[in-house]
């Protein structure tokens, strides 16, 4: 019999805090004593189930069906609206794959998305629809992504996307950087995640070991999107990783409900300074099917902006960008 690396009993404690994340909407309610009747209509199964983990739920606030934090992650009837421009594949990622799971569309970086697990499930996710099965490297694909990147010099730096990066194991993670030596051109490596905020358990010693001891530069791309998302463990998870010498950003998504207001993005640039991390990008939705509730005009969220920034430091501010499919880097709105 082979021996088991890990029995389940030894779990690290995030990933019995994953296997226990609230995957029902009747019991998120509960644990919130919201009444279900007042969550209006049951929303469809849109193949995209509730899941969140209790570490989130905890920062918000009882009672209240508006909660910033919520919205994000309760599934709701809009969900099923077929709206005009939003479609099943926002971006034509699945056009810029030349190896299945590698996305090559920006000159100089390249995104591999390892795995197709998340902590929390958005319900504004522009990958809801994404074919994980299909696309996902961390089994089959990856030797034909690491060749690509081998062979293309001039990508120098790598980022890994998913679903959530951080959702692999330790030992996930060192294997694909240890597969990566071969190409020694990499100078950077990029982590896009929401696990330090959803889950700060998740920046256990081992995955702080792996990122000191990696010989390429660091950043980790955090994604928070209202200031309550950031607690005491959140702040202590994000200052354990900046002393790895990981450079820590902040991304957005432009939400209407949830920080389509300035003082809340003001607030927010603001708590992440105090944690470590500076503001990178504020993004326009994408128009992603099924988030077009989520969705604010261009006019507004420029309003939004500007009136930003009035109220911070230049670097304080974070870009407001779109995404645009066949562009070749994130496009900033402007007037
Ligand atoms: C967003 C994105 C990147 C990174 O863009 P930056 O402007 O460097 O943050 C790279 N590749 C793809 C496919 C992306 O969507
Ligand atoms: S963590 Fe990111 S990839 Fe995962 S559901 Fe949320 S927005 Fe989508």
């Amino acid at each position: 019999m082979i021996p088991r690396l890990q029995s389940p009993e030894h779990k690290p404690a995030w990933q019995q805090q994953l296997s226990e994340a609230v995957r029902s909407r009747s019991e998120l309610l509960r644990l919130l004593d919201i009444n279900p009747g007042l969550s209006g209509q049951l929303p469809v199964d849109q193949g995209f189930p509730l899941r969140v983990p209790h570490a989130f739920v905890a920062r918000m606030q009882r009672g209240n069906i508006d909660d910033p934090l919520l919205r994000q992650v309760l599934p709701v009837s809009a969900e099923a609206d077929l709206v005009d421009g939003f479609g099943r594949d926002p971006l034509g990622e699945q056009e810029a794959m030349p190896v299945p799971g590698l996305l090559h569309k920006y000159p100089g970086r390249a995104l591999l998305t390892v795995t197709g697990a998340c902590a929390v499930h958005c319900r504004y996710c522009f990958r809801r629809h994404f074919p994980y099965d299909e696309a996902n490297p961390a089994g089959t694909h990856w030797p034909a992504a690491i060749s690509y990147l081998q062979a293309h010099r001039e990508i120098g730096e790598l980022i890994l996307s998913g679903g959530d990066p951080l959702s692999l194991s330790n030992r996930r993670l060192q294997d694909l950087t240890e597969r990566l030596r071969v190409a020694g051109h990499l100078h950077t490596l990029r982590i896009h995640t929401r696990l330090p905020v959803v889950l700060p358990a998740r920046i256990d010693q081992g995955l702080l070991d792996w990122l000191a001891r990696l010989p390429l530069r660091t950043v980790v791309v955090v994604h928070c999107n209202h200031p309550n998302e950031i607690d005491p463990a959140v702040c202590s998870a994000l200052g354990e990783l900046a002393e790895t010498g990981t450079t820590l950003l902040n991304q957005s998504v432009l939400l209407r409900g949830v920080n389509d207001d300035v003082a809340i993005l003001e607030a927010l640039s603001r708590k992440l300074f105090a944690a470590g991390v500076l503001p990178y990008y504020l993004h326009q939705l994408d128009r992603v099917q099924g988030a077009a509730h989520f969705a604010l005009p261009d006019r507004q969220a420029m309003q939004l902006a500007e009136q930003l920034r009035s109220r911070l430091p230049g670097y304080l501010l974070p870009r407001l960008v779109r995404e645009c499919p066949g562009s070749d880097s994130k496009i900033p709105l402007a007037e």
